[in-house]
């Protein structure tokens, strides 16, 4: 089946179909709605296509783009739907709420795109080709399970030892983080907005979160410093200068936890490490491999990884 991936990050596959990114095509797939991924759904890119996706991903993206495409079809993991004379199935990825990995099926045979993924948790697709995304493509990226979680707790009670804390982190981030703190770390959770609306989508989903509550600016302020109080807050505003200290979550910086101005850098990856994807692969057994080189500079390592270790093809796109 043939495949491109342009630079602005849109995979093309088969005849009709679209993914991650804006295109000229009738099907336009959305893996999840990280800002990477939901492109193709601005409103100038989206015209008469139809938008394939699953139902919290429409939510979550519509929240953020502050507008709804008008053409949606929402899918249910391991239902087959046929579109244009291609057969399209969506199985799980475990990286965000709605995260999906998108199985196209026609005469031409089969192919398989992963969309951002992390392990445990993520199905194994079995396709002629595959899509593997490549965020951690080289092998200085090998990761301990639950690093991020055992470094995000003890910086957060070392933190609290001090006063209050804000975390900011993206939308999605916001709810794992609060799920890892709780149960564990004894504090008042507090969400501003944004994370309140994203989280409420959660709540629709069944994802079970702590008790937060919401808490205004001016609020804020009348914090003091021996009251134990996690505030989330939206990426986007890291550059407030709240009197508090700080945790800025990261899903792919080099270091665990490194120091920053006024608090410290977190690494909370959502993203499989060089070793899980190569375990991917090898499990997945594809005769030809893609990887996404318009998302990752190390698409071109893991390529070269594959066709060494696991004797397939392989091969980075867009090729440079
Ligand atoms: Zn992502």
């Amino acid at each position: 089946m043939r495949v491109d991936i342009s630079h602005s990050g849109t995979i093309l596959i088969g005849r009709s179909i679209s993914a991650d990114g804006p295109s000229e095509r009738k099907i336009q797939f959305v893996s999840h709605a990280h800002t990477d991924h939901i492109g193709g759904l601005k409103k100038k890119a989206i015209q008469k296509q139809t938008v394939v996706c699953t139902a919290p991903t429409l939510e979550l993206a519509t929240e953020l783009l502050h507008h709804q495409p008008p053409d949606a079809a929402i899918l249910e993991y391991r239902k087959p739907r046929e579109f244009e004379g291609e057969s399209v199935e969506l199985y799980p990825a475990n990286h965000i709420l709605g995260s999906a990995q998108l199985l196209v099926e026609s005469k031409e045979g089969t192919l398989a795109y992963t969309g951002d993924f992390k392990q445990p948790g993520t199905a194994i697709v079995s396709s002629d080709s595959l899509v593997i995304e490549a965020t951690y493509g080289a092998p200085i990226y090998q990761r301990q399970a639950g690093d991020g979680e055992v470094a995000f707790i003890e910086t957060v009670e070392k933190c609290l030892r001090e006063g209050p804390l804000a975390v900011y982190a993206y939308a999605a981030k916001v709810q794992e983080a609060l799920q890892i703190l709780s149960n564990i770390v004894e504090a008042e959770f507090f969400l501003d907005q944004s994370c309140l609306k994203i989280a409420k989508i959660y709540a629709k989903h069944g994802v079970k979160l702590p008790k937060y509550s919401c808490l205004s600016d001016q609020e804020i302020m009348t914090l003091q410093k021996g009251d134990r109080a996690v505030m989330f807050r939206a990426f986007g505003r890291q550059r407030e200068r709240l009197r508090h200290q700080r945790i800025i979550l990261s899903g792919w910086a080099p270091e665990v936890v490194s120091k920053i101005d006024g608090g410290f850098m977190v690494r909370l990856s959502d993203h499989a490490d060089f070793n899980q994807l190569i375990n991917y692969v090898e499990e997945a057994r594809p005769r030809q491999v893609y990887t996404d080189a318009s998302r990752s500079s190390y698409a071109g390592v893991l390529a070269k990884a594959i066709e060494a270790r696991l004797r397939l093809p392989a091969k980075a796109l867009p090729a440079r």
